[in-house]
């Protein structure tokens, strides 16, 4: 049967047609692509004048996704917004992406297509194009890796180490949904919160993060100083704006943004998950206090929202510290260990 057929069935040319022909036409060529898929490299055309960024990011089977508890089409979705959610960060406009598939050779090529449909219709969606990749054999674990450029707009960027002692420490849309939805995803299918109403938006929330590049460009664009995208949490990510700007920071967790769904199925818990959790995506950034109101004023222009959670202060000593104003009103000060990839699995 046709719709059974397996990726050592047709081998490497015949699954890279099929995949190329997955995607929408819009996204195969165009944006100064001047040779894309087919040749032994891609040609492309940068817009004059713009410095290009580039990002990288892997997804590996059962280190950062689950086959049994994703589809197809929202993997292809995610490994291609992990990297636009980069180049948001940056404040970049995302113009190409370069995809590699580690395969086993069992898979269905169906399977497959969904894959790159998810892809391709976030890539159309950002006005990106698929210029090249590769498929190799990967016998253990289905990998992937993705490669993607953007624009810099006017020559500029948002970087990390730009935070200075007086900025205000802010974040986009809200925190905790991705981590709330991966539990949702752990708990037995009978398990009620699993049946709650708004248990898919959260589960989707992980499975299908939507990058903030509208955001991160009216970040650039109205007075941010530093900014990142919120991949590893809160407390996991924040360190690292503090460590490359050489200041230390103060974090209100009543003034964190946290779904409603989250604090009503996650009662006991839905802070950690907010300030822990990770895969967010949304945007962590910092900006002088004269600054707030336009990026307030933007930010719900371009459709989001930002809210502001504390502030940056000088170093003390000479390692940043992060002083949490906690829910029982009580401080606590946090010596930030950053999440670390090859580090004891956390609790
Ligand atoms: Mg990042």
């Amino acid at each position: 049967m046709t719709n059974d057929r397996r990726v050592r069935d047709i081998g490497e040319f015949g699954l890279i047609e099929r995949l190329s022909a997955a995607l929408p036409a819009q996204v195969r060529d165009g944006g100064g692509l001047e040779v894309g898929i087919g040749d032994d490299a891609a040609v492309w055309q940068p817009v004059a004048g713009e410095r290009v960024v580039v990002t990288t990011d892997s997804l590996i089977e059962n280190v950062h996704f689950r086959l049994d508890w994703t589809d197809w089409a929202s993997l292809g979705h995610k490994m291609l917004a992990v990297n636009i959610s980069d180049l948001a960060a940056m404040g970049a406009d995302p113009k190409l992406a370069f995809v590699t598939l580690g395969l086993r050779g069992d898979e269905r090529i169906d399977d497959l297509e969904s894959l790159y449909r998810g892809l391709g219709a976030l890539a159309r969606q950002h006005g990106m194009i698929v210029a090249g990749g590769d498929v190799v054999r990967s016998p253990r674990a289905v990998a992937f890796q993705v490669t993607a450029l953007g624009n810099s707009r006017r020559g500029r960027v948002l970087t990390r180490s730009g935070a200075n002692a007086g900025d205000l420490i802010g974040v986009t849309g809200t925190l905790g949904a991705s981590a709330a939805g991966l539990r949702l995803l752990a708990l037995n299918p009978t398990d009620l919160r699993r049946q709650a109403a708004t248990a898919d938006r959260l589960i989707e929330a992980h499975l299908k993060p939507e990058p903030r590049v509208a955001l991160g460009t009216v970040l650039l664009e109205h007075g941010a100083t530093s900014a990142m995208d919120l991949s590893d949490g809160l407390l996991g990510d924040l360190p690292k704006i503090l460590s490359a700007s050489r200041v230390s920071g103060r974090i209100d967790e009543r003034r964190i943004p946290v779904a409603a769904a989250v604090r009503a199925l996650f009662a006991d818990e839905w802070i950690g998950l907010a300030m822990r959790g990770g895969e967010d995506y949304e945007l962590l950034f910092t900006a002088p206090p004269g600054a707030k109101a336009a990026i307030e004023r933007a930010v719900q222009g371009a459709g989001g929202t930002a809210t502001f959670i504390g502030d940056i202060v000088p170093m003390e000593s000479n390692r940043p510290t992060i002083e949490i104003m906690g829910l029982d009103n009580r401080l606590r000060t946090e010596l930030p260990g950053a999440f670390d990839h090859f580090g004891p699995a956390e609790s």
